[in-house]
């Protein structure tokens, strides 16, 4: 404590040498400007009282002192003018931007991205309804509209959003990174999130057999969620839900990749099923993939899956949005409250982890 009060002592006194001949520099710079001026308005001031006290030139006193407040007036009126032109408020409006629109975009954006905005040199009319978009990250604005401008499916805004949220205009050859594994059960993988060879979950539990074909391990959370989810299933439909596949290594990854390179087997490395937290789920009654997703049971499934921590992962029609296949068999386990979120919200996985954690995971890197 005393150490460190030693420290800012010292850092105090350091700033005071610096500070001190720069404030006498200043004081030395300016004073004789300042005591100029203040000599020059106490004349003018000195002069209008003489002619106000001055009986034979009382008359002359009232228009100079309105000529002087007029000019005065206009002084400031003009100098406003001149820094309002250089606002970016103002060069936004010149490129033919409603005032309000212009208002709202100087305060929304940062410097780079008002410079890029009058770079463009016309009105963007999506540039002000993208700001108030549900999902809107400022960090993509440019994005948003780059990608608007080479869209030919005349997408809706709240699309355009979570297409760029999700990376859609990116290239994952390029842009792929490491995934966050600290993010745990809210880890993601995807196109542009990829685990290494060596990654492995903490703890992997075996599924009961009377649910599995072969032999398949998740987490631990997720076995017991999906033993409450099946016989809540059971109970409401009479079918049985199955593990096709749960957890899978990266090396077993290759070889799923290697028999199905164009489907829905993804790269080892971008496959979720090695986090430990996918699985792909049907029933005894309709173990193919396809009838699974109309029967009873599969509805059931989709309509529930939140109430026990899951999601599926690839819905239906957002693909065209997020680049994928839908697969109605796929869970991805995430716990009850995220789960409820995605569900309520009617989002993605990828659009809620780059709305509500990336930007926070970034805040905390810094
Ligand atoms: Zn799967």
């Amino acid at each position: 404590m005393r150490q460190t009060i030693d420290v800012i002592r010292q850092w105090i006194a350091h700033q005071w040498t610096v500070l001190k001949p720069w404030m006498l520099r200043q004081w030395q710079r300016f004073m004789p400007w300042f005591l100029h001026q203040w000599s020059l308005f106490k004349a003018w001031v000195n002069r209008m009282w003489h002619l106000w006290t001055d009986r034979d030139n009382r008359w002359l006193s009232l228009p100079c002192t309105v000529a002087a407040l007029l000019v005065l007036l206009v002084s400031v009126k003009s100098c406003q003018g001149i820094v309002y032109y250089y606002t970016p408020e103002c060069k936004i409006l010149k490129l033919g931007y409603p005032i309000d629109e212009a208002r709202a975009l100087a305060t929304a954006l940062n410097h780079e991205q008002i410079d890029s905005l009058i770079a463009r040199g016309e009105h963007d009319t999506i540039a002000y309804p993208i700001i108030n978009e549900r999902y809107y990250i400022a960090d993509n604005f440019d994005r948003y509209l780059a990608f608007h401008k080479s869209d030919t499916t005349d997408a809706p805004l709240a699309d355009i959003v979570a297409a760029v949220n999700v990376g859609i205009d990116l290239d994952p050859q390029e842009s792929a990174e490491p995934c966050d594994t600290t993010m745990d059960r809210l880890m993601l993988v995807n196109r542009f999130h990829y685990l290494n060879e060596h990654h492995k979950p903490r703890k992997l539990k075996e599924f009961k057999k009377i649910f599995c074909y072969e032999e398949q391990k998740a987490a631990p959370a997720v076995v017991k969620a999906f033993e409450a989810m099946q016989k809540d299933c059971k109970k409401q439909t009479g079918a049985q839900l199955m593990v096709n596949s749960a957890y899978r290594s990266y090396k077993q990854q290759i070889g799923t990749h290697k028999r199905n390179p164009k489907g829905y087997a993804a790269r080892a490395g971008f496959s979720e099923h090695q986090t430990g937290f996918a699985i792909d789920v049907t029933s005894l009654q309709h173990p193919m993939r396809w009838p699974f997703d109309t029967s009873e049971e599969g509805i059931w499934m989709r309509e529930h899956c939140h109430e026990y921590g899951f999601i599926l992962r690839y819905p239906k029609d957002r693909g065209h949005i997020m680049n994928y296949n839908y697969e109605p068999w796929h869970l991805r386990y995430v716990g009850k409250v995220a789960a409820r979120q995605m569900h309520d919200e009617d989002i993605t996985f990828d659009e809620y982890y780059a709305y509500y954690i990336e930007p926070q995971a970034k805040t905390q890197r810094r």
